[in-house]
């Protein structure tokens, strides 16, 4: 039970009604829970192009040729994906920084994947559509707005052909793309604007 309640979201309540329903459920759906755990941890790995959570060496999106590779919307992390998704009107491909810069907690550029992110964008005939916007998506709090100018200031050097948004206001500031209702987002993402 101390385990369970190590889950995130998870408290000491929570973690006694799931010991519960773990006790009362038949044998082979508590061994199946434990397997889907094992499993989670020896097959989920970082998708090579965008570093979303696959299972495979390119995840659905990446592999997706129905989806426009040519739009790339920055995320920080593989949570943020979900709720874009749910807007049913985002239909580029993904790129997961996985966090947002902050000197203070020691977060720097070489820490999150920023690199891999110019290189996607100004990398020519790497067999996928050239760039044509980036889609900055990073949480309106403080450490996501320093980490979108940031982002921005490094493509207009290196990719100044490549269009770079960012989200329109409206989204609650300070507050984080995975609690964003989906109209909201549709909107913020409806009305980007070059940075
Ligand atoms: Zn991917």
């Amino acid at each position: 039970m101390t385990e369970l309640a190590k889950l995130p979201g998870v408290g000491h309540r929570t973690a006694q009604r799931l010991a519960f329903h773990i006790l009362r459920a038949p044998p082979e759906e508590a061994a199946g829970l434990a397997e889907a755990i094992v499993e989670v941890k020896q097959k989920i790995t970082l998708c090579e192009q965008c570093f979303n959570l696959t299972d495979e060496p390119r995840c659905r999106i990446c592999a997706d040729t129905r989806r426009d590779h040519s739009l790339i919307c920055v995320v920080e992390e593989p949570s943020d994906v979900i709720p874009m998704e749910r807007t049913h009107e985002y239909h580029g491909v993904y790129h997961v920084l996985g966090g947002a810069l902050s000197p203070i907690d020691g977060v720097d550029p070489e820490d999150l994947k920023i690199a891999e992110l110019l290189d996607r964008v100004t990398s020519a005939g790497g067999g996928d559509a050239p760039v044509r916007e980036v889609v900055l998506a990073t949480n309106p709090t403080t450490t996501g707005e320093a980490t979108a100018l940031y982002i921005a200031e490094e493509l207009r050097s290196r990719a100044p052909q490549v269009s770079v948004t960012r989200l329109a206001s409206g989204l609650p500031v300070g507050s984080d793309l995975e609690y964003a209702d989906e109209v909201t987002l549709g909107k913020a993402l409806a009305g980007r604007r070059e940075l």
